[in-house]
């Protein structure tokens, strides 16, 4: 059974102006797309044709380039989507707000440190927040389309909320302004889909 692009579950157009419609276009239907294609053709007749994505990153020999780069982008593309609404989804509460302030001291300085990490990527990747088992939860980030879920990231847990900082994801809109577009993502963040998986993933 190959991987499918999921949907977003929103229009293209549902994040402006935080996110405009052309980036979520062209990311989701060229960039995840190829990601998707590219990581079907790189596992068809392997021992990893069948497993599911979290077993393939976990178990991945960080050898194997085209499982890496293209598991990884088809994975946290998913992820992403997920963890943006154009609807108010919630505020960060309960469990979560909890493990958060415990580590950080404060939801603030939670998102300070996460968009220390966004901004501070060199070149092309991601921020992630991590719950490790128990609860505890980390900000940390990872080159191109690495994942914590992979061996050897120096990032680890599983990912509940991630921002994808390429290029791609902000250019048309915001150019350099990488900073601005971290800014507007804290506009868009489903609380209730990332509470969700820390519960799951706790
Ligand atoms: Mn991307």
């Amino acid at each position: 059974m190959a991987f499918e692009l999921p949907e977003l579950g929103y229009a293209y157009d549902a994040l402006e102006p935080h996110i405009d419609a052309r980036t979520m276009e062209i990311h989701h239907g060229k960039h995840h797309q190829g990601y998707t294609n590219n990581l079907n053709n790189a596992i068809a007749g392997t021992d990893l044709e069948g497993k599911s994505i979290n077993d393939i990153l976990t178990g991945l020999d960080m050898s194997n380039g085209a499982v890496r780069n293209n598991g990884g982008g088809f994975y946290n593309h998913s992820l992403f989507w997920s963890v943006m609404s154009p609807e108010d989804k919630g505020y960060l509460t309960g469990e979560l707000r909890d493990a958060i302030e415990a580590e950080f001291g404060s939801v603030d300085a939670f998102k300070d440190a996460f968009a220390k990490a966004a901004a501070t990527r060199f070149g092309s990747g991601w921020a992630w927040l991590c719950v490790h088992p128990g609860g505890k939860v980390e900000v940390c980030s990872s080159a191109n389309q690495d994942n914590p879920l992979m061996n050897g990231v120096d990032c680890g847990g599983t990912p509940i909320l991630g921002l994808d900082v390429w290029e791609h994801a902000y250019y048309l809109n915001y150019q350099n302004r990488r900073p601005d577009y971290i800014k507007a993502f804290f506009n868009v963040i489903n609380w209730n889909e990332v509470e969700r998986r820390y519960a799951e993933a706790k």
